[in-house]
């Protein structure tokens, strides 16, 4: 097993001059040196072919001693020094100080392709930042941080990677509802990959220290390495900077609403400094379409992080970001233009998403209205969203008589379409229908590019905890059939029609399916 190994952040940055694994606050460093915890067996249970090939493996590595033994934490991979990264964050709209890599430690960099990965493992053992946590994964969240990382990539949402998901061989004490009953559950350990992990709350910690030479340095380093396109160290490119930043947070967002995707713990120590997706914790898919959906029980009475909020927690964590980028400008208005462009181009881009969805090439004044009263239309009752969207596309022009027929399947309960509500649904159809005759598209063209943007196949929140109900008792198959069949969210693939399905009835209220709390 042969790395291209290339370490920049802890090779450029400054660690921490204590090298015991000790909690504490850490100052003027942005990591800390500490080693993965020794698992007690560990064990493969599945290895992303194509990652491992993205940082410059072989798949005959993938059964190999070494690969078991380096991606699980038992040996340090020659040369290479693992640490943990600190940062800070906002949690749930209030000041978090110093948080960091409780659980995950950053292995190495490796340059493959002419790109550059860092690995880190996650649920690997104690770090200087673990608080009062105990630095360790269980199964059933490695598993749905394995299978949705690759699962939204294919959707083609940035994101974060994975490069295999071991057992540990050690039992992990979770509570898992937060109700007082603990229990033992299996430990695991997710190697993730990608180009960085640095968060917004990297650059939160030196702000609110004031630290600003170290939050120059760690700045500097970012663009350096990740926005290179943005020029040498100034104050124009550190606006520059924001403003890409900024840009792509929205598009990784809208990216979010198209496909239904609810993060679920949107604080800004969970906000990639690349606009990707990152940290799957308690985050969950709209089944019926809901705007103030949020899978996080944590979250159950402000639903801060709720479906139809997550553009606005985007620009409340921007403005984070911005506050501690300002000490760099000392000039608050370039800042401000960047977040008020974002409020417009949410606007914008969030209505040409729609149009896309709707298969909508050309743009009409009264796309608003239709995509609103669609939107009122999808509240009348509970329709599932992905099968109404993928089911839509079967509209053939001139036809809106029999639409309602058409998306059947996407209604949970749909004696409740009759009235009123079939009314409302029919005068929609019907708009859309006249809408259509404004376009050149035909039909099956239309139908092209709509299934190019809705999905057939998403990763349900109850299909991930059948593959973790599996594997708690050792079958891991559904968790290979899962992570194939997401390869091709897109494509028709009749031989799995039974993963497009709204939501079993079991489901509806079932802890994992329906709730998840932060307890990981
Ligand atoms: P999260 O809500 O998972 O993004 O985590 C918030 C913070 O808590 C981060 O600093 C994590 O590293 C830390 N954390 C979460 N779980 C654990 C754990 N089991 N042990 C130590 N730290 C943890
Ligand atoms: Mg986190």
């Amino acid at each position: 097993m042969r790395l291209n190994l290339s370490d920049t952040f802890n090779k450029e940055l400054p660690t921490d001059s204590n090298n015991k694994n000790t909690r504490r606050q850490v100052f003027e460093a942005t990591h800390s040196y500490v080693n993965p915890k020794v698992p007690s067996e560990p064990e493969l249970i599945h290895a992303s072919h194509q990652m491992v090939e993205a940082i410059g493996l072989e798949e005959k590595d993938i059964s190999s001693k070494e690969f078991l033994e380096i991606f699980s934490g038992i040996k340090i991979y020659p040369k290479t020094k693992p640490y943990a990264m600190a940062y800070a964050g906002h949690q749930f709209g209030n000041w978090a100080g110093q948080l960091g890599d409780g659980r995950a430690i950053n292995l190495f960099e490796v340059e493959h392709d002419n790109k550059r990965w860092a690995v880190q493992l996650k649920g690997a053992g104690e770090t200087p930042y673990s608080r009062q946590g105990d630095g360790l994964a269980v199964l059933r969240s490695s598993i749905r941080e394995y299978l949705c990382s690759e699962a939204m990539h294919y959707l083609g949402v940035p994101t974060t990677r994975v490069l295999s998901l071991m057992l540990s061989g050690d039992d992990v004490l979770r509570d898992m509802l937060y109700d007082g009953n603990r229990e033992y559950e299996k430990g695991a350990i997710v190697a993730r990959v990608a180009p960085t992990f640095i968060r917004f709350g990297n650059f939160e910690l030196f702000a609110a220290r004031k630290d600003y030479k170290n939050l120059k340095k760690l700045t500097d380093y970012t663009i350096k390495y990740f926005y290179p396109e943005l020029g040498q160290q100034s104050k124009e490119t550190y606006i520059k900077f924001f403003k890409e930043v900024s840009k792509r947070t929205l598009e990784m967002i809208i990216h979010w609403q198209r496909v239904g995707f609810v993060h679920g713990v949107m604080n800004t120590d969970n906000m990639s400094i690349l606009g990707s997706t990152i940290d799957y914790g308690p985050y969950g898919w709209l089944e019926d379409f809901d705007f103030g959906w949020t899978p996080n029980t944590t979250d159950k009475q402000n639903k801060r992080y709720r479906f139809g909020n997550q553009p606005n927690i985007g620009l409340w964590n921007l403005l984070q970001l911005a506050n501690a980028l300002y000490p760099l400008v000392e000039e608050a208005e370039p800042f401000e233009t960047i977040l008020n462009h974002y409020q417009k181009d949410f606007e914008t881009q969030s209505l040409q998403m729609m149009r896309s969805k709707l298969g909508l090439k050309h743009a009409d004044e009264e796309d608003s209205k239709l995509i609103t009263d669609l939107e009122d239309c999808l509240l009348l009752s509970e329709t599932d969203m992905t099968i109404f969207f993928r089911l839509l596309s079967d509209f053939k022009k001139n036809e809106f008589e029999v639409a309602i027929e058409q998306i059947q399947e996407a209604f949970y309960k749909p004696e409740e379409i009759k009235g009123k509500v079939l009314e409302q649904w029919q005068g929609w159809f019907k708009a859309y229908d006249k809408r259509l005759h404004k376009e050149t598209l035909r039909d099956d063209e239309r139908k092209a590019h709509m299934n190019k943007v809705n999905p057939k196949y998403v990763l349900r929140n109850y299909m991930a905890q059948l593959a973790i109900d599996d594997a708690n008792k050792n079958d891991y198959n559904l968790i290979d059939e899962l992570f194939e069949l997401l390869k091709q969210p897109y494509a028709e693939q009749p031989e799995n029609d039974k993963w497009f399905a709204k939501r079993p009835d079991w489901a509806r209220h079932k802890v994992g399916c329906s709730m998840l709390s932060c307890s990981s």
